[in-house]
C-alpha cells in the first residue's frame, strides 16, 4: 500500500519568550509530519523556523525541499540509511533531510514494536537533563538559574551575547559559584573578539558554546589553543565529516549534537561515536521542539555515546499546553525514553488540528 505523508503547520506559543543573540522568539512555529502505511501511523518534526537565522534553512525552503525533491525516497518505506543515501542527491538542506530520515526511524522501530531506543540500540535508559536559559533582564537570568538548580536539573546554560557576557556570567557566579555552568554564544564573536573570549576563563564553564562563526572550524582552533575553557561546537557541526575535520585540527572539545541539523540519527550517531574516539565529550541539544521533536532528541540522548547532559528539559517549561498528552517528567534530573513503540508519544490529534495553520498532503 502507498503511504500517505502529510504536514501540519502548527504555531505554539512559549510561556516565556526565548532570546538568543540572533534574536527572540515567542512562539514555535513548526513543520510536524504524519506518515501511514501499513496499519502504522509514524511521526517527525523539521526543526526549521520561520527565518534562516539559527542555519540558511527555514520552514519555507524545508517545505520546498521536501516536496519537490526528498518526498518521492520515502514512499517505498526504506530504512533511514537507505534514504540517507538517497538524499545525498540534494546538497545541504540537513534539516529537511532529518524531518524524513527521522519520520523512517520512527516508522520502522513502531513496525518492529521497539522504542526507538531500543530499535537504535545501545541505550542507557535515560538521560541526563541540562536546562537552556534564553537572554533577558540579568535578575530574571539569575532567578531563572536558581529555579533551574531548585529543579535538579544538572548544568545550566545561559545564552549570552557580545558585550553582556560579564553582566550575565558575573552576575550568575556571584550567587552560583560552583554549579556546572555552560554559556552559549550562537556564533556572535569573531576571532578578533580573543580578548573578550579569554577574560570569560574566569568563570569556569564546563564549556563554551559555539562562540565563532556558524561554519568556522580553523578560528575555533585557534582560539581553543589561547583560554583555558573548553570549546563546544553547534552549528558549525554539520555532518560526521565536519566533526572529524573538527577534532583532526583542534577546534573542539565538545559536540552538541542536533539531529535535525546533521540530517538525522544515522548522521547523529556516526557524529557521537567520531567525537569520543577522539576524547570529546557529546550531549543533545534542541531546537524547542513540540513533544514529538523532544521524543526523538532524549530517545537519542539516552545512547551510551551521549556523556554530558543535554537540553532536554521537559516541555513543560517551554509551552503552555504541548501537542502530546504524555509528557516527559524529569526525576533526580534524569528523564526516560518513551517506552511505547517508536517515539512513544499520544499525539493530541483534536489539539493538533486545533494549532495547525496549514495541512499539507504530501504523498
Ligand atoms: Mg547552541
Amino acid at each position: 500500500m502507498k503511504p500517505r505523508l502529510s504536514c501540519f503547520e502548527v504555531v505554539l506559543p512559549f510561556k516565556v519568550p526565548f532570546t538568543t543573540s540572533f534574536g527572540t522568539q515567542s512562539e514555535r512555529h513548526a513543520l510536524l509530519f504524519r506518515l501511514e502505511a501499513d496499519g502504522v501511523v509514524a511521526y517527525s518534526e523539521c526543526v526549521t523556523d520561520v527565518g534562516p537565522h539559527y542555519s540558511y534553512e527555514d520552514n519555507y525552503t524545508a517545505m520546498h525541499i521536501i516536496r519537490e525533491y526528498l518526498a518521492k525516497f520515502v514512499e517505498d518505506l526504506p530504512v533511514p540509511k537507505v534514504f540517507l543515501e538517497r538524499s545525498e542527491a540534494v546538497k545541504g538542506h540537513n534539516m529537511a533531510k532529518a524531518a524524513l530520515e527521522m519520520l523512517l526511524w520512527d516508522y520502522h522501530s513502531k513496525l518492529s514494536g521497539k522504542p526507538i531506543h531500543e530499535y537504535m540500540g545501545g541505550s542507557k535508559g535515560y538521560a541526563d537533563v541540562g536546562i537552556s536559559i534564553g537572554m533577558d533582564k540579568v535578575e530574571k537570568v539569575v532567578a531563572r538559574v536558581g529555579e533551574a538548580i531548585q529543579r535538579g536539573y544538572r548544568r545550566v546554560k545561559v545564552k549570552i551575547e557580545r558585550g553582556r557576557e560579564h553582566e550575565i556570567l558575573g552576575a550568575i557566579r556571584e550567587v552560583y559559584p560552583e554549579i556546572p555552568l555552560t554559556a552559549d554564544a550562537n556564533c556572535d564573536y569573531r576571532i578578533k573578539d580573543i580578548e573578550i573570549l579569554k577574560s570569560l576563563d574566569r568563570y569556569n564553564l564546563v564549556y563554551l558554546e559555539q562562540p565563532l562563526d556558524h561554519d568556522d572550524l580553523v578560528d575555533h582552533a585557534k582560539l581553543r589553543k589561547q583560554i583555558s575553557t573548553p570549546i563546544c561546537l553547534d552549528e558549525s557541526i554539520t555532518s560526521p565529516d565536519k566533526a572529524r575535520k573538527a577534532f583532526e585540527i583542534g577546534a573542539a572539545d565538545v559536540v552538541n549534537i542536533k539531529p535535525g541539523r546533521v540530517g538525522g540519527f544515522t548522521n547523529s550517531l556516526e557524529i557521537a561515536r567520531i567525537a569520543r574516539d577522539q576524547g570529546g565529550h557529546v550531549w543533545v541539544g534542541g531546537m524547542l521542539e513540540t513533544g514529538i521533536g523532544r521524543a526523538f532528541n532524549v530517545a537519542l540522548a539516552s545512547h551510551s555515546l551521549v556523556d554530558y547532559p543535554g537540553d532536554t528539559s521537559p516541555n513543560d517549561k517551554y509551552f503552555e499546553q504541548d501537542i502530546v498528552k504524555n509528557p516527559f517528567k524529569m526525576i533526580d534530573g534524569r528523564i526516560k525514553p518513551n517506552t511505547g513503540p517508536g517515539i512513544g508519544v499520544d499525539v493530541d490529534l483534536d489539539y493538533l488540528i486545533k494549532v495547525s495553520i496549514k495541512m499539507t498532503r504530501i504523498v
